[in-house]
């Protein structure tokens, strides 16, 4: 059987922390052998650091692992990170450059010009910023995966740009409370209403899809050049977010054209038979009344992005509505599935790694 790769997680006591060691707990190339998260948590056995809230036990080969302060040298090859962006970035630096691989979810490396913002089904090619210079040209390196909303307007932009162009991008979010990490926003803020304000989720989903969507031009990424423009709510739902889309394309097609570029598209996780690749990356319902979160979240695992409600709109020419689950696919999954990409494309080889 193939040596399994140590994984380190920082921010491990969190919401995308517990998904990561949910989601790894059966992985067949790694094994948790680190953890790290705030000084509140530091010093204690995971079991008594963590309040497990995913449904199932903590997982048992975590639990007695003794959370450590999230800098190096950690007990482990590579670390997934979901730390606070506001102290993440210093941080999976100092790993980066203590050449560690570093998979993040976090938003402060993700628009450095020679870090990949990885969306393994769009832009496989985007890894070729590894190995150049700055932070990113030793052994160590920082990729990162994108923002919980951009993932599923990225992702089911993707067919549509390479069949038919885009040129003009509207977005509109209903995100779930979850992605607010814990406790999130106040009960009392959320029940019976609509937050219509995300701190820097709108500039997120904009910057990010375009740089997502971006062309490797032998040396740098050069954005998407159209336009892309969200507006972000907080709704009262635990997992699943949900982005209504209107976009302009390069030439108009018809709904089913539409349907059958989101259904037929797959991507070199597919191809290659990563562990964590959903075989259907966009899942179509036809019902009018989906995609829902509780009926949908857990397309693929959870690492599947579910479309409906495709038609003609008379203001931008197409529109749908996407849906997918933040903390699987929007966050932990996605850093995975980047992993098991970094791996097969060999920036995780062997003499690469920390023994
Ligand atoms: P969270 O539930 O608040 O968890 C934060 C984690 O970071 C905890 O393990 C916490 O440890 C640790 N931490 C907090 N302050 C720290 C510090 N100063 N130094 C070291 N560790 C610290 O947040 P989350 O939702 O998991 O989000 C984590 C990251 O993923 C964020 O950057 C977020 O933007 C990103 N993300 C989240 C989602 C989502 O759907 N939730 C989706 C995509 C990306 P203690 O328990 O010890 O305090």
């Amino acid at each position: 059987m193939e040596r399994r790769i140590r994984a380190g997680i920082l921010g491990a006591t969190g919401t995308v922390g517990q998904r990561l060691i949910a989601l790894l707990e059966h992985h067949p190339q790694f094994s948790v052998t680190a953890l790290a998260a705030s000084d509140r948590s530091e010093g204690k056995r995971y079991a008594d650091a963590c309040a497990w809230r995913l449904p199932g036990e903590m997982p048992t080969n975590v639990r007695s692992l003794v959370v450590a302060a999230p800098h190096p040298p950690l007990d482990c090859e590579i670390v997934l990170s979901s730390l606070p962006s506001d102290v993440a970035g210093p941080i999976e630096l100092e790993f980066a450059r203590a050449g560690y691989a570093v998979i993040s979810n976090s938003a402060s490396h993700r628009m450095d010009d020679d870090v990949p913002l990885l969306l393994p089904e769009a832009n496989p090619e985007h890894l070729a910023l590894l190995g150049g210079t700055g932070k990113n040209g030793g052994p160590g390196f920082i990729v990162t995966n994108p923002n919980c909303s951009t993932i599923m307007i990225a992702l089911t932009l993707a067919p549509l740009a390479a069949r038919f162009g885009v040129q003009a991008v509207v977005a509109t979010t209903l995100q779930a409370v979850s992605g607010a990490g814990y406790p999130g926003v106040a009960s009392l803020d959320i029940t019976d209403n609509v937050l219509p304000f995300i701190p820097s989720e709108e500039e997120k989903i904009a910057r990010e899809t375009r740089k997502i969507l971006g062309r490797w031009n032998g040396s740098r990424i050069e954005p998407a050049p159209f336009p892309v423009s969200a507006q972000c709510h907080r709704v009262n739902v635990t997992d699943g977010h949900v982005a209504a889309l209107r976009v302009k394309l390069g030439r108009s097609a018809a709904p089913g054209e539409l349907a059958e570029a989101f259904a037929s598209y797959r991507g070199l996780p597919q191809e290659l038979g990563l562990f964590s690749a959903p075989k259907q990356p966009i899942v179509v319902r036809a019902e009018p009344d989906r995609p829902q979160p509780r009926l949908d979240r857990d397309a693929g695992g959870g690492m599947s992005v579910t479309v409906g409600r495709i038609a003609d709109d008379d203001v931008l020419g197409h529109r749908y509505v996407a849906l997918s689950h933040n903390t699987i696919r929007g966050a932990a999954g996605a850093a995975i599935l980047n992993a098991e990409l970094l791996i097969a494309r060999g920036y995780i080889p062997a003499d690469r790694r920390r023994s």
